[in-house]
């Protein structure tokens, strides 16, 4: 059998800096657990642009399709902040997301105990905190028509429009229900079932696909303002939230930001089943490509590394091997490394991003 395929698209910034982490991450798995990947790397981003005057190349795009699995560093950066809206770096990502018909995107909230402190909020309130935020991503406010600026008597109007059908509501339901029996078994769904008509179709087709498929999963609904609240009280009564692309941007930034650093966040999109069965998938880290700091070895890596994980556990169905790097991720925190960015007021010497890849790559040999 041949080996699972991954393509790999580093972007710019930072990007090619913490995937060359991630690079040695793979070569681990593929070395010490008989996991190997055919792994291919191309173009994305302002680095695609400079070479081909687009931001993601037909070609490019033709290989996402093909694989089993993206994994991508981060795109943009100040060098092509003039350009064009249609050849912007960030439109190489958008139109890998809506090709691949990316509609669920997986945004987990986990705090390491080593950085319970980095939190604004209390300690007991995040330590230990394990939380996944389903976002609707292809739909809603975001897309739907009409939309624009319009002139109307002697002034203008903004107009968005908010739009669901019932199948695309089912199909991120289900995503969220599926994730949740692979975890704690409740899913909470979010909208505004009290003002907004699109919120009480929401809510009716979520329950709906509850009774008919999932009634082992517990649910439950909460107005999405009222689950902003309960995020920031008392964050560990959720497991699964699941919610629509606004409310889903507001509140997976909300969540990431109860665990610390932006370095630290990982991210999946995941698209309807390929002929084997696998979801189409992007994997990425939250961040950018923090120009701020880009080739100076001060990034973070382990939101990529992490984001690895993921691919391990949704695309490769290998949940023991993402368990074992996640716990080598756990364990070098533990130890106290950190990058720049994971510093606290005590004085401690920052790692750079290559001497955390090898510290997580060391943490796994003696996983062994
Ligand atoms: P950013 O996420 O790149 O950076 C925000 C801050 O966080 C910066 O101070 C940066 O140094 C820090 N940071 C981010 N990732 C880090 C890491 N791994 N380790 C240590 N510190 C890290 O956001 P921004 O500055 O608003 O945007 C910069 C560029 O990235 C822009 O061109 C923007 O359009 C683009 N961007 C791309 C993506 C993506 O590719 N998915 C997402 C957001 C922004």
């Amino acid at each position: 059998m041949s080996n699972p395929s991954l393509l790999i698209l580093p972007g710019d910034g930072i990007g090619p800096e913490v995937m060359a982490e991630v690079r040695k991450v793979i070569d681990w798995f593929g070395k010490n657990r008989d996991l190997a990947f055919d792994v291919s790397e191309d173009l994305v981003g302002g680095s695609a642009y400079d070479k081909h005057g687009t931001p993601l190349h037909d070609d490019t795009m033709a290989k996402a399709q093909e694989v089993d699995a993206v994994l991508l560093g981060a795109v943009g950066g100040p060098k092509y902040d003039a350009l064009d809206f249609s050849v912007k770096p960030e439109r190489g990502l958008l139109r890998l997301r809506k090709e691949m018909d990316l509609f669920s995107n997986l945004r987990p909230a986990q705090c390491f105990d080593a950085l319970a402190d980095f939190s604004s909020l209390k300690k007991d309130v995040v330590a230990g905190l394990d939380i996944m935020i389903v976002r609707e991503l292809t739909s809603g406010i975001y897309f739907g028509e009409p939309r624009g600026i319009f002139k109307e008597g002697n002034e203008r109007i903004g107009i968005n429009t908010q739009r669901y059908t019932e199948s695309e509501i089912a199909r991120v339901a289900r995503s969220a229900f599926e994730l949740a029996r692979k975890r704690g078994n409740k899913v909470c769904s979010m909208e505004k079932a009290n003002v907004m008509e699109s919120g009480i179709l929401w809510r009716e087709v979520v329950t709906e696909v509850h009774q008919a498929e999932y009634a082992d999963v517990e649910l439950s609904h909460m107005y999405a303002d009222a689950g902003a609240m309960q995020l920031c009280r008392w964050p560990k009564q959720f497991d699964v939230i699941v919610t629509d692309n606004l409310f889903g941007d507001l509140l997976s930034d909300a969540a990431a930001m109860l665990t610390g650093s932006l370095g630290m966040l990982p991210s999946a999109s995941l698209g309807a089943p390929m002929a084997n069965g696998r979801p189409k998938a992007l994997y990425e880290p939250v961040h950018g490509s923090a120009p701020d700091i880009a080739g100076q070895g001060k990034a973070n890596p382990i939101a990529c590394v992490l984001s690895f994980a993921m691919a391990l556990r949704y695309s490769f169905d290998q949940g023991e091997e993402a368990d074992r790097l996640e716990k080598a991720v756990e364990k070098v925190l533990a130890d106290g490394a950190r990058t720049a960015d994971l510093l606290g007021e005590d004085g401690a010497k920052p790692i750079s991003t290559s001497e955390m890849g090898d510290a997580i790559v060391a943490a796994l040999t003696a996983s062994l």
